[in-house]
């Protein structure tokens, strides 16, 4: 038989048959399950990898065609293929494919994903492809919940509001559904929200504000980095693409930056296409990610894939340890307030009940990090912030979150240093605000230095 154009088509709906298959079989497992194993079973190891029970690692930039046949029938997308590591690469794709699994878990809807180089370049490549223009809709705007990670804030308000005059519309208390009614419009490209949010865990009600902003024909967009899919899976509640800091607790071991966009297929959305409104995740990788480029390192999807398999236990000890320290701290005397979705004091807790519950377990879980604003009641004392801070021991000082290991961080001089005093105020951090994000070092441990560094004001 030649392998001419027809054989290579062919040979590629075999291909994509066996992926379904595999994809119907996992769809069956439980959670920790797809988590493992994802789509890399014994078949793939015995045909294409020498029976590595690991999955293969290629650092490879290219892939080799048998014949110009082939490679024009991979490059012109008629058979999956991989092509070249900007676009895509083999590793990646065992990534991007548990990760869809995961985000769509206990649900029968299907998902695609695409990993990046960063959790900022998942967020760009989530939205860019709402703001093109339209001279149907010339005025677009944003509806953004105002409670967003610090680069978040950023690339909206500054690359995007500043210096290319998007108008950008802040939701101060995304808790109330009342706000984002009153902001969208016939105008509005996407709606915006993070869950819980970094580092004041704000939260919204997923649900409602997707049927919203259905009700105008376009997508919602949810970044669920401080909740994972372990606890809170926004496709299955109603959103159209969520996004990971993967860089966070997915891949809780810290050893890369990594973002991950993942997209249900058939998303709402007045703008666009309609192959990317089919399969965006997909579309994205093909177009416009394939032009932008920032393409994630194959082994840092290898890495990810390793801390993916064990994201449900992490979830549950993290949390299981937030809960104890935030309680620890809500009760002393030098703590001013603790935000964090488990508490009873927190204003949304009944709508973090509905929202946070571990996989497989039906437990409520309420995430690894909280805010806590350090000084005796109503002193919101910067001063206090510092000494305590400073006096940690065991807690690592720096700019990060989701990790094995505890990690505190100022946020007014650090992740929201930038957007300045009042842009701060949006997103309701305070000079005193300290963001706590626990490991899975023993809840005691954690416990006894927070203490002894109390002891310093
Ligand atoms: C860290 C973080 C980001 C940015 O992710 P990077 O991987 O650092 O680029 C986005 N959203 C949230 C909620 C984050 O915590």
């Amino acid at each position: 038989m030649t392998k001419d154009l027809t054989y290579w088509i062919e040979k590629g709906k075999e291909m994509v048959a066996n992926r379904e298959a595999r994809i119907a079989k996992a769809k069956k497992w439980k959670f920790d399950t797809i988590a493992t194993h994802g789509l890399y079973d014994a078949n793939e190891a015995l045909s294409l990898n020498n029976g590595s029970i690991m999955e293969p690692v290629y650092l490879s930039p290219a892939q080799a065609y048998e014949n110009s046949a082939e490679m024009e029938a991979g490059l012109s997308y008629q058979m999956p293929n991989w092509c070249y590591s900007r676009i895509a690469n083999p590793t990646t794709y065992f990534l991007e494919e548990t990760t869809a699994l995961l985000e769509t878990y206990g649900s029968e809807i299907r998902a695609t994903c695409l990993a990046t180089a960063s959790g900022m370049s998942a967020i760009r490549t989530a939205t860019d492809p709402f703001l093109v223009y339209d001279k149907k809709f010339p005025n677009p705007n944003i509806v953004t919940s105002a409670k967003v990670y610090g680069g978040t804030f950023q690339q909206f308000w500054v690359r995007r509001h500043q210096e290319q005059g998007l108008e950008v519309r802040w939701v101060k208390e995304p808790e109330n559904m009342e706000e984002w009614e009153n902001l969208i419009d016939e105008n509005t490209r996407f709606v915006y929200g993070e869950f819980p949010s970094n580092p004041t865990v704000g939260i919204f009600d997923i649900s409602e504000v997707a049927k919203l902003a259905h009700k105008f024909e376009i997508p919602l967009i949810v970044d669920a980095t401080c909740a994972s899919p372990a606890l809170t899976r926004p496709l299955v509640l109603g959103a159209d693409i969520v996004i990971q800091s993967a860089s966070k607790i997915i891949g809780g071991s810290g050893t890369s930056i990594i973002g991950l966009l993942t997209a249900k297929l058939d998303i709402t959305s007045k703008i666009g296409s309609e192959e990317m409104k089919h399969d965006f995740a997909t579309w994205a990788k093909l177009w416009p990610f394939r032009d932008n480029g920032p393409t994630i390192n194959p082994m840092a999807s290898f890495m990810t894939l390793n801390d993916l398999r064990t994201l449900r236990m992490r979830a549950e000890k993290m949390s299981h340890n937030a809960m104890l320290v935030a309680q620890y701290l809500e009760n002393h005397p030098k703590i001013e307030r603790v935000h964090y979705p488990g508490l009873q004091s927190y204003a949304a807790y009944k709508m973090a009940k509905k929202y946070m519950q571990l996989a497989d377990d039906g437990r409520n879980m309420f995430g690894y990090m909280f805010a806590v604003e350090i000084g005796e009641k109503s002193e919101n004392s910067s001063k206090n912030s510092r000494k305590f801070y400073d006096a940690l021991q065991m807690a690592w000082r720096a700019t990060d979150l989701g990790r094995v290991k505890t990690v505190a961080t100022l946020n007014a001089i650090s992740t929201h240093q930038q957007q300045g005093e009042e842009g701060r105020a949006l997103a309701s951090i305070k000079p005193n605000t300290c963001r706590i994000a626990c490991g899975i070092e023993h809840a005691d441990d954690i416990i006894a230095d927070m203490e002894q560094a109390l002891k310093s004001i």
